[in-house]
């Protein structure tokens, strides 16, 4: 009886180290499923903040397929209370990899795939690729003796599919440290052009967007996805430990504010000049409106003017309040 095609599940950011990896089974006519993870923190396909970049291209090129998964509301959670803890910012980068690495597993079970990659390359990154480290990764994935690292295999014991004859180890690299030299070779070899550089990682290793959401997880025990996408637009000021308000920084802003408003929400405007969206999130009372008109009259084009008449709508409802602007250290004192 023909044994079947041989097949592996790869992480796939889509940048040089995780194509390398695929390659690398390519070249032993191992079948590759790539799956690329999204999650609400700017692992956009489109978003240069990401770490994950367009799969398409590649996956076109050499032939092998690709599957996007979105990690929703478990990542949300280890986000929230990482088993790891956070590096420098809010990212929880250990647990991100071993809840990937975990979403792999299932697929790779769920389609008889035999063992799983990833782009990996030992002592590339000062904590997270040391030795010991992905030794635990697979661990703690349930992925011990299944999980690959092509770009590193010979410096690891050997895995699984390596023992029994499915992978020869031969062919995979023995790569360590933060050199991309051999890395850039191989590109050259397997014809791998217009490869991206290094991503810098996702939002949450961005200082602001992490300040904004320790704010929102420190105010709200659940969070909602709305919530979530609302931490990319706008600025944002902690009124009352209730009271949120987001004020739009451009046309974009105000677009996306507006889209993300619940119908329940209070949205402040300057009519006829140009005017931030304002939205006020949470308890509405008489101060938390005026002061959020204040700050919409502040960053409106008629801050310099004494008074300012401001709208305000909330489902059918509507009115008027008639500010003068917010000084700075009020909009200061409140900022997130
Ligand atoms: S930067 Fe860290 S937390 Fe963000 S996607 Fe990459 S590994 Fe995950």
């Amino acid at each position: 009886m023909a044994r079947k095609n041989i097949q592996a599940i790869s992480l796939f950011s889509g940048g040089l180290d995780s194509c390398l990896a695929v390659l690398l089974m390519l070249r032993q006519n191992i079948e590759v499923t790539a799956l690329t993870f999204m999650t609400h923190f700017g692992c956009d396909l489109d978003d240069r903040s990401s770490c994950s970049h367009n799969p398409y291209p590649v996956a076109e090129k050499f032939g092998f397929s690709v599957k996007l998964m979105q990690l929703g509301q478990k990542f949300v959670d280890i986000v929230r209370e990482p088993k790891f803890g956070h590096g420098k910012n809010m990212n929880p980068c250990v647990d991100c990899r071993i809840l990937m690495l975990r979403e792999a597993k299932e697929y790779m079970e769920a389609v008889g795939a035999d063992f799983v990659i990833t782009g990996e390359v030992m002592g590339q990154r000062p904590f997270s690729q040391l030795k010991d480290k992905l030794t635990m990764t697979a661990r703690e994935a349930g992925l011990t003796g299944r999980l690959l690292r092509p770009l590193s295999a010979k410096l690891l014991p050997p895995t699984i599919p390596e023992r029994e004859g499915l992978v020869d180890r031969e062919l995979l690299e023995g790569i360590n440290g933060r050199s991309r030299h051999r890395q850039m070779e191989m590109a050259r070899e397997f014809g791998l052009e217009n490869y991206p550089s290094p991503a810098g990682g996702c939002l949450l290793t961005n200082s602001d967007f992490s300040r904004k959401l320790r704010d929102l997880f420190t105010h709200h025990p659940k969070v909602a996805f709305t919530d979530l996408n609302l931490l990319r637009h706008g600025r944002h000021f902690r009124f009352s430990p209730a009271t949120k308000f987001i004020v739009g920084r451009d046309q974009g802003d105000n677009e996306k504010i507006l889209a993300y408003a619940d119908p329940a929400e209070t949205i402040c405007e300057v009519k006829d000049a140009g005017s931030p969206i304002t939205l006020i999130q949470g308890a509405v009372t008489d101060e938390a409106l005026q002061t959020a008109c204040a700050f919409t009259a502040r960053y409106s084009d008629r801050k310099k003017d004494a008074r300012v008449e401001v709208t305000w709508s909330r489902g059918e409802a509507e009115g008027t309040v008639t500010v003068a602007p917010a000084p700075e250290s009020v909009v200061d004192g409140l900022r997130v």
